[in-house]
C-alpha cells in the first residue's frame, strides 16, 4: 500500500475540537481519522478506516485460530427476539427502537445472545454438533446516556462479539479459557497495555466475567489491584473483606467481654444531622469511649426502578459512616433496576423519613426495603438514627435490635482498603474497557429453549458464553496510552501505516527519490505514507507526521546533497542518519523487527 499526501483524502486541522475532553477525541479529530456526525456517532476517514480494518484482522485472525467462525447478523432486528428474554423492556431507554411501515416493532442491536442461540437452535440439535464457537465483528447500537469522548463511548460502535454453546460446564470452562488467550494475543498484537480483572455479570446474568481493562488516568472503570497477591477486580465487583466473628477488635464494636454489647440507648443529639456534627456530639458526651465516623451507620435513601415498571420505590443502603454510597457499585449491584436520588418530595411522601435521624426502625415499620454494607454484620454494634429529629440510638446490634432485609456491595472503595484473598491493601487505578469475557449459563437456552439430544438420546441443555471486544474503542484505548503533546504514537500492530516518508524542499532530486524509496517500500510489502506535497512548509510536513503517529518516519531533504537521509522513530524519538543506499533495508528491519515481537 502507498498512499500520497497530496491526493489522500485528509486535512489535518491545527485546533482541537471543542468538544474533546480526552486526548484520543482530540488527537483523531485532529489528525483526520474521524469526523463527528451525531453525539457519539462518527464517519471513519481514510486512515481511520484502514486502522478499523487492521484490528478487524488482528481480532478475526486470533478469533480463527481458536476455531471460531465467523457469520454476520442484520444490526435490524424484531422485537419478538428480545421479547423472549426480557430484554425489551429491561434494556430501557438503552437501546434504539423503530417501527417498520406496518406498525412492527423493532430495534437496533445493542448485543446479540438472543439472536445467536436462536440461530444455533434452528440449525443443530445433536449433542454431535457441539462445541461451536460463532462470531461476528460487526456495528452495535446503544443510546448511551452519556456519549463520551469520541469513539471511547459511541452510540454506534464496532464490536465483535462471539458466543460458545457447550454440552456442560466443563465444556464452557474450556472455550471461555479460549477466548481469554485469544484476547491475551489480541491485545498485545494491538499494542495495548491492559489487565484482566474479576467482573461483575450485570444485566447478562450468569456467573463467571472478567473484564479486560486498558489502564489510562482516561478510563471510566475503576479497578482494584492487590500487589501482594495479584488479585484485580473492577471496583463495582469488589467484594468487601469484613473481619471474621464479630469482637471486641471490630472498629464499631465497643469493647465489652465476649462480644456481648449493652444494651441500646437512645442519645440526645441535637443537630447532629451530618457524620461529623454527630461524631463530635458523641465525643463530647462522655460516653466513656472515642467514637469515629466507622462507629456511626449513615442510612442513605435512594430510589429504584425495575426497567417496565411505572413508579420508583425508596431503597434505604446503610454504610459505615465514614464512607459514601458509590452510585456505580450500586447500580452493577441492582442492574437492571435503575438508582435515582431520594428528592425533597420524596421525602415529603415518606414521613415516617426522619432526615439526617434515619434509623432502622421506621424502615422496618414503612415497609421500606433496607439493604446494608457487609461490614454491617451480625453482631456488629453501631450509633445510628432514632426517628426523631436531633435523636440517635447508641449500641443498635445487627441481628438482636434489627434485621436488615439483605447485604448489598456499594459502598465506595477506597486504596489501602484490604484485599479480600489475602488482607493486604490495595490500590485503585482507572481503565478503559476493551474486551469482556462471560460464562453466560443457560440464561438464554433456556429462553429459547435450547436443547440437543445428548448421547442418552434425552434433549440436554446447552450453556452459553459471551465474549466481546470493542473494536473502535481499542483504537481510542491505544491512542489514550500511546501519545505525546504533538500527536499520535501508534504501536507497529495497530498503526494504519508502517512508514511516513516525508519529502522536504524545493529540489526536484528530493521528490524523485523520496518517490523511489516509497515504491520500494511498497514492493518490500510496507505500507507506506509518502509527504510528496510540494508547496507545503517542512514544518507543517513535520508536524502532521507527529500528530499522524506513524511508527517510522523517514525524512527526504537537505542530507540528501550528502547522501543521507533520517530515520526517525516515533514512539522514542530516535533519529539516525542513513545513506541513501541503506534507507530501504534500514526501514524494512525496523518494521520487521517490531513484527516479530507484536
Ligand atoms: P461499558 O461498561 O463500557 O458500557 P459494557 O460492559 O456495556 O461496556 P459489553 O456489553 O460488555 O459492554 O460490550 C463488549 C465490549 O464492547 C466492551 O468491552 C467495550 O469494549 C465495547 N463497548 C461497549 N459499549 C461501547 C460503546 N458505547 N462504545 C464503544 N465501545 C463499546
Ligand atoms: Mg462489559
Amino acid at each position: 500500500m502507498l498512499l500520497r499526501m497530496s491526493t489522500l483524502f485528509l486535512r489535518t486541522l491545527r485546533e482541537d475540537p471543542a468538544d474533546a475532553e480526552v486526548p484520543s477525541h482530540r488527537l483523531l479529530v485532529r489528525a483526520g481519522y474521524i469526523r463527528r456526525v451525531a453525539p457519539g456517532i462518527y464517519s471513519w476517514l481514510p486512515l481511520g478506516k484502514i486502522m478499523l480494518e487492521n484490528v478487524s484482522r488482528i481480532v478475526r485472525e486470533e478469533m480463527d485460530r481458536i476455531g471460531g467462525q465467523e457469520v454476520l447478523f442484520p444490526a435490524l432486528l424484531p422485537r419478538e427476539f428480545f421479547e423472549l428474554t426480557g430484554r425489551w423492556t429491561e434494556y430501557g431507554a438503552n437501546v434504539f427502537r423503530l417501527k417498520d411501515r406496518r406498525g412492527g416493532d423493532y430495534l437496533l442491536g445493542p448485543t446479540h445472545e438472543e439472536m445467536f442461540t436462536d440461530l444455533v437452535k434452528g440449525e443443530y440439535s445433536s449433542y454431535k454438533d457441539l462445541p461451536v464457537i460463532l462470531y461476528q465483528v460487526q456495528t452495535k447500537y446503544r443510546d448511551e446516556a452519556r456519549p463520551r469522548a469520541g469513539i471511547l463511548r459511541g452510540r454506534e460502535f464496532v464490536m465483535k462479539d462471539s458466543y460458545s454453546f457447550d454440552l456442560d460446564e466443563a465444556g464452557l470452562a474450556k472455550s471461555y479459557e479460549l477466548h481469554r488467550q485469544a484476547y491475551v494475543r489480541m491485545f498485545a498484537r494491538l499494542g495495548l497495555d491492559y489487565v484482566i480483572v474479576s467482573a461483575m455479570s450485570g444485566a447478562m446474568g450468569g456467573s463467571a466475567s472478567e473484564e479486560f481493562l486498558a489502564p489510562a488516568p482516561t478510563g471510566e472503570d475503576s479497578y482494584v489491584a492487590c500487589r501482594a497477591c495479584g488479585y484485580a477486580a473492577n471496583v463495582e465487583a469488589m467484594r468487601t473483606s469484613v473481619p471474621a466473628a464479630p469482637s471486641g477488635e471490630h472498629p464499631s464494636v465497643p469493647a465489652a467481654p465476649s462480644g456481648e454489647h449493652p444494651p441500646v440507648t437512645v442519645l440526645d443529639t441535637p443537630a447532629t444531622a451530618t457524620i461529623e456534627t454527630l461524631v463530635d456530639r458523641l465525643n463530647s458526651m462522655s460516653l466513656g469511649r472515642v467514637f469515629s465516623a466507622a462507629d456511626t451507620l449513615k442510612n442513605v435513601v435512594l430510589k429504584t426502578r425495575f426497567p417496565g415498571q411505572r413508579d420508583w420505590e425508596p431503597l434505604v443502603v446503610g454504610v459505615p459512616g465514614d464512607r459514601e454510597v458509590d452510585l456505580k457499585r450500586l447500580e452493577a449491584a441492582l442492574a437492571p433496576a435503575e438508582v435515582a436520588v431520594f428528592e425533597a418530595e420524596d421525602f415529603a411522601a415518606h414521613p415516617a423519613l426522619v432526615r439526617g435521624y434515619i434509623g432502622p426502625a421506621a424502615l422496618a415499620e414503612a415497609r421500606i426495603r433496607y439493604l446494608v454494607d457487609p461490614r454491617v454484620a451480625p453482631g456488629t454494634a453501631w450509633v445510628t438514627g432514632a426517628d426523631a429529629p436531633g435523636r440517635h440510638v447508641a449500641n443498635l446490634v445487627v441481628g438482636r435490635d434489627f434485621t436488615p432485609d439483605g447485604v448489598i456491595e456499594a459502598a465506595e472503595v477506597r486504596a489501602g482498603d484490604p484485599c479480600p484473598e489475602c488482607g493486604a491493601a490495595v490500590s485503585i487505578n482507572r481503565g478503559i474497557e476493551i474486551g469482556h469475557i462471560f460464562q453466560l449459563g443457560y440464561k438464554y437456552a433456556d429462553a429459547a429453549g435450547l436443547d440437543v439430544l445428548g448421547p442418552d438420546g434425552k434433549p440436554t441443555r446447552v450453556i452459553m458464553g459471551s465474549y466481546g471486544v470493542g473494536v473502535s474503542r481499542a483504537i481510542a484505548a491505544v491512542a489514550e496510552q500511546s501519545h505525546d503533546e504533538k500527536g499520535l504514537r501508534w504501536p507497529r500492530g495497530i498503526a494504519p501505516l508502517d512508514v511516513h516518508i516525508v519529502a522536504t524542499g524545493k529540489d526536484e532530486a528530493v521528490f524523485s527519490s523520496a518517490e523511489q524509496i516509497a515504491v520500494e517500500l511498497e514492493r518490500a510489502g510496507l505500507r507506506v505514507l509518502l509527504d510528496d506535497r510540494r508547496a507545503t512548509s517542512p514544518g507543517v510536513k513535520f508536524n502532521d507526521s507527529e500528530l499522524l503517529g506513524m511508527p517510522t518516519i523517514l525524512v527526504v531533504g537537505r542530507g540528501l546533497a550528502t547522501g543521507v537521509v533520517e530515520l526517525r522513530d516515533r514512539a522514542s524519538g530516535r533519529v539516525t542518519q542513513v545513506g541513501l543506499a541503506e534507507a530501504v533495508p534500514r526501514v524494512v528491519a525496523a518494521c520487521r523487527v517490531a513484527d516479530a515481537t507484536g
